[in-house]
């Protein structure tokens, strides 16, 4: 059926809800199925100049409310958010695939960071200190920056977003949000929900599209900061044409995270742990867990577990069978190039103990969990990110060996250890280049109220996502100095 067929996803510009034509579509599926449900326009810069427009009348008054009346309406917005979990749970699912229980888990990691933005007053607090000089005191403020822009990736169509948009706002600046063009109604769902709990017009602003208005957020002089998460080559591009533009950015990227089991491990929390971080999602987490590295003698035993509960994993539509454990990939596109890895590592030496291609002649984008042994630092497999449910077991003599594989890596977002000795725990925490670490915890990805951690060709920038860190990137810093006529000196008898 052709695409034009399908509803256009809706943009929001100046608090009106339009269906723009445009003559090029991104067709948006239901994964499981492989069917097309709807179709995103591409915009360009005439939907940005609006949208940019609309945000820059909106902050006028957005940005002198007190931050505790803009408080309120996030309180509003968390309210709202709860009481609409299983629905934003079920678009999710529809269109991205990921199950049921991953969907309401990326709503709850995006709901933690509207409920830490709700403390906005205390968290943008400044400093002073009184007679910094003679008869001068000293203060700082913290201000919004204008117009932020958001642009965000597939695989989490709710948390990444709400990485962005909660505090952004809550700090008094307006935004405008370039969801991914393949899970654009997450966002659409989420926008519309922040309006209900009465944001007014203009402060949050939604286009649809790719590459075009991409460009144009980072190029716009009336835009202040962008957010960017994605893959490494698109964040590196953001950072630099942003940067160039005078702009204050951060951007997540790419990743390849290592799950490294010593001995001692707990052997069936480990093996959940592992099973949870390498397949949860499909694989398609900046977090996942995507070498195995069992240190010594423990590789071919749990090689052997990890082999087994691959066979038992329940793979298929999220929707249609509640009790499965792991969804699709996200497209055709995906499904292929995944595969052609599975086979560019098997002609490499690798050896292939389960095949996901078995499920590809079924309908929708399925690639079941591919498990590889005999992985070392020399393939290609060992550095580079797959973004899919495929685990590779690489085998140190030792925990000194394993870090000195790792710190090969040119990314750095997580890696985990599981143990039960403090002593390798501390080696490998205070020893590994990376910004996430984990000990026994197979998805090492912070709180709301810490930042999201990326290094080297995870993250440009220099103040990462969430946290305390979030709220630097989002504000600006004012320093005020004050002197007054000290003659109340001689008045009060000093
Ligand atoms: P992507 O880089 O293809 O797309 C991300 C965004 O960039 C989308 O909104 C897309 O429209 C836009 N885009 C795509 N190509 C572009 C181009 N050439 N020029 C300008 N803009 C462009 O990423 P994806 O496939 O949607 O998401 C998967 C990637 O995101 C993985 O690499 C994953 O590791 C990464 N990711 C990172 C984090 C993190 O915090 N570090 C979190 C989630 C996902």
């Amino acid at each position: 059926m052709p695409s034009e067929s399908y509803e256009i996803v809706p943009s929001l510009i100046n608090g009106e809800w339009l269906s723009i034509n445009k003559d090029k579509y991104t067709n948006v599926y239901n994964p499981a199925k492989g069917e097309i449900i709807s179709k995103t326009p591409m915009c360009g810069n005439k939907e940005l100049d609006k949208a940019v427009e609309a945000a820059e009348k909106a902050f006028v008054s957005w940005s002198s409310l007190p931050s505790n009346n803009r408080a309120q309406i996030l309180f509003n917005y968390r309210s709202l958010l709860k009481d609409n979990l299983e629905e934003i749970a079920k678009i999710i699912s529809t269109e991205n695939g990921k199950t049921l229980a991953e969907a309401k888990g990326d709503i709850q990691r995006g709901f933690e960071v509207v409920e830490f933005a709700c403390g906005i007053s205390q968290l943008s607090k400044g400093e002073s200190l009184a007679e910094v000089a003679p008869n001068i005191d000293a203060t700082t403020i913290r201000e919004p920056l204008g117009i932020c822009a958001g642009i965000s990736p597939f695989n989490f169509p709710a948390m990444v977003p709400m990485w962005m948009f909660p505090l952004a706002i809550a700090c008094g600046n307006t935004f405008i949000l370039k969801p991914s063009e393949k899970v654009p109604l997450t966002a659409v769902k989420l926008v519309k929900l922040f309006e209900k709990a009465g944001l007014p017009k203009g402060v949050l602003n939604l286009i649809h599209g790719g590459k075009e208005i991409v460009d144009g957020l980072c190029t716009h002089p009336k835009i202040s900061a962008i957010s960017f998460v994605g893959s490494s080559i698109v964040g590196h591009h953001v950072y630099s044409l942003a940067s160039l533009n005078g702009k204050r950015v951060q951007a997540g990227g790419a990743a390849k995270n290592a799950l490294l089991v010593m001995g001692d491990a707990e052997p069936d929390s480990t093996l959940r742990a592992i099973m949870s971080s390498s397949f949860g999602c499909a694989g398609q987490r900046c977090m996942a867990g995507s070498l195995l590295v069992g240190v010594g003698d423990v590789k071919e035993s749990l090689k052997e577990k990890v082999s087994g509960a691959i066979d038992k994993l329940i793979v298929g539509d999220p929707i249609k069978n509640e009790k499965t454990e792991m969804g699709p990939v996200i497209d055709s596109n995906s499904q292929e190039r995944i595969s052609k890895i599975i086979e560019k590592v098997e002609k490499n030496g690798a050896s292939l103990i389960n095949d996901g291609r078995k499920l590809i002649d079924n309908e929708g984008y399925f690639i079941g969990p591919t498990l590889f042994d005999n992985v070392n630092p020399d393939m290609t497999v060992f550095s580079e990110e797959i973004f899919g449910p495929v685990l590779s077991i690489l085998n140190p003599k030792n925990l000194t060996e394993a870090i000195q594989w790792l710190n090969k890596l040119n990314y750095g977002n997580g890696a985990t250890i599981f143990t039960t000795s403090g002593a390798s725990a501390k080696e490998f925490t205070a020893s590994i280049k990376c910004g996430m670490v984990g000990i026994n915890v197979g998805v090492p990805a912070p709180m709301a109220m810490f930042p999201f951690s990326g290094w080297n060709e995870s993250f440009y920038g220099d103040l990462h996502m969430q946290g305390s860190e979030g709220v630097m990137f989002y504000t600006r810093q004012k320093v005020i100095l004050s002197r007054w006529d000290d003659s109340y000196k001689d008045k009060q008898g000093w």
